[in-house]
């Protein structure tokens, strides 16, 4: 029975081997490891701070409380993202207020997000969903008036390029996260980057608890600290990144071209300012003729995983709790939700794995 699992991290014993040699020395915090990572990336994103984090969701929390965000505040984000984004701002004691998002791009616009604007409004996130940047000009263009602080969740776009150049300073901060299924990983890490001196300062006080010279706490901080042999892990994966995001781009090229006639199907639409996606996740869209749940059922039996994508987080039962969100408050992110399916797509699959999963999906929309 073949059995093509939805992700599968390039990890081998190169990773092995360099967390093993740190352990060796007997430093396993964070330390020198750490700090050459960061120092790779940042030359690797052209960035002249990058803050290595223990998770994405960690450092997306660091750069929210750099802007000082608190109980009364709100802060914006689009509902169709990974729970992390939201409970950042919760985190802060602040209030998240969603935003709907692009039915074309998934992705938030300026005109979603000014509708929520009010008094209140600290800060606001957006996310790269699928790993597909957002259009931060545009963005940066049409928000500027309102002076209020963008972070962008960058956490499934490392290595994304936005009109020729990396992803991590478009904005003032960027987050990345470094877990098992994303593009690179070092089994749970995270990233703020920015260009911004103080705002990286800020974030490495934050990360150690606030710590300002020994046992000097300037901040309510917290232990946000990466380990030494997971940024070992990292160092190597930082070597396969290209090749990765290459090989990734190739899969999604041949699933565009081999869905390109299917009546029932619409493959991801990328815009012109996105000079690289990185195909995170590979999601297709389904006619509302067709029933994703007996597509999914067929790929499982036939060995193919698939993945429903997040949903809404307004939908999540603690905001419903919290907040009484009901289905049908954002109907476009909910509709995407309900008509998308993510399919494997990740470097290594192979001609005949990519070409079988393409015959069954093709036989099962058509049947
Ligand atoms: C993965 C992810 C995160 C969180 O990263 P962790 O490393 O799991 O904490 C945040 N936002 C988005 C959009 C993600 O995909």
């Amino acid at each position: 029975m073949i059995k093509i699992p939805i992700a599968n991290p390039s990890i081998d014993k190169k990773e092995a081997l360099s967390a093993y040699n740190v352990i060796k020395k007997g430093w396993i915090s964070m330390g020198k490891e750490v700090l050459k990572l960061e120092k790779k990336i940042q030359k690797y994103i052209g960035i002249k701070h990058a803050i290595l984090f223990n998770n994405g969701t960690s450092a997306l929390h660091a750069a929210l409380a750099y802007h000082g965000v608190k109980e009364g505040d709100e802060v914006i984000v689009p509902t169709l993202s990974y729970i992390s984004s939201a409970n950042v701002i919760l985190y802060c004691g602040a209030k998240p207020v969603f935003c709907e998002v692009d039915p074309i791009t998934f992705n938030v616009t300026a005109e979603n997000i000014i509708k929520k604007i009010s008094k209140k409004t600290k800060a606001i996130i957006t996310v790269d969903l699928k790993g597909m940047p957002v259009d931060y000009d545009d963005l940066k263009k049409k928000l500027k008036k309102y002076k209020i602080p963008l972070i962008s969740d960058s956490a499934e776009a490392f290595g994304a390029v936005y009109k020729k150049k990396k992803v991590g300073s478009q904005f003032d901060m960027h987050s990345f996260s470094f877990f098992a299924n994303k593009n690179m990983t070092m089994g749970e890490g995270g990233l703020v980057t920015t260009n911004n001196k103080k705002m990286a300062e800020v974030c490495r006080i934050i990360r150690n608890q606030g710590q300002e010279g020994r046992y000097n706490h300037t901040f309510i901080g917290n232990n946000y600290r990466p380990t030494d042999y997971a940024a070992a892990i990292g160092l190597e994966q930082l070597k396969k990144i290209e090749n990765v995001l290459n090989k990734k781009g190739e899969i999604a090229k041949i699933y565009n071209k081999a869905f390109s006639n299917e009546k029932f199907i619409k493959t991801p639409h990328v815009p012109s300012y996105v000079t690289r996606h990185t195909w995170y996740m590979y999601c297709i869209k389904f006619s509302k003729k067709i029933s994703r749940k007996k597509i999914q059922k067929i790929l499982h039996s036939n060995g193919i995983d698939t993945r429903l994508s997040f949903p809404p987080i307004h939908l999540q039962p603690i905001y419903k709790k919290i907040f009484g969100y009901k289905k049908g408050d954002f109907p476009v992110s909910e509709q995407i939700f309900e008509q998308f399916l993510d399919i494997p797509c990740w470097m290594g699959m192979g001609k005949k794995n990519i070409n079988y999963i393409i015959k069954i999906i093709k036989s099962a929309v058509n049947n």
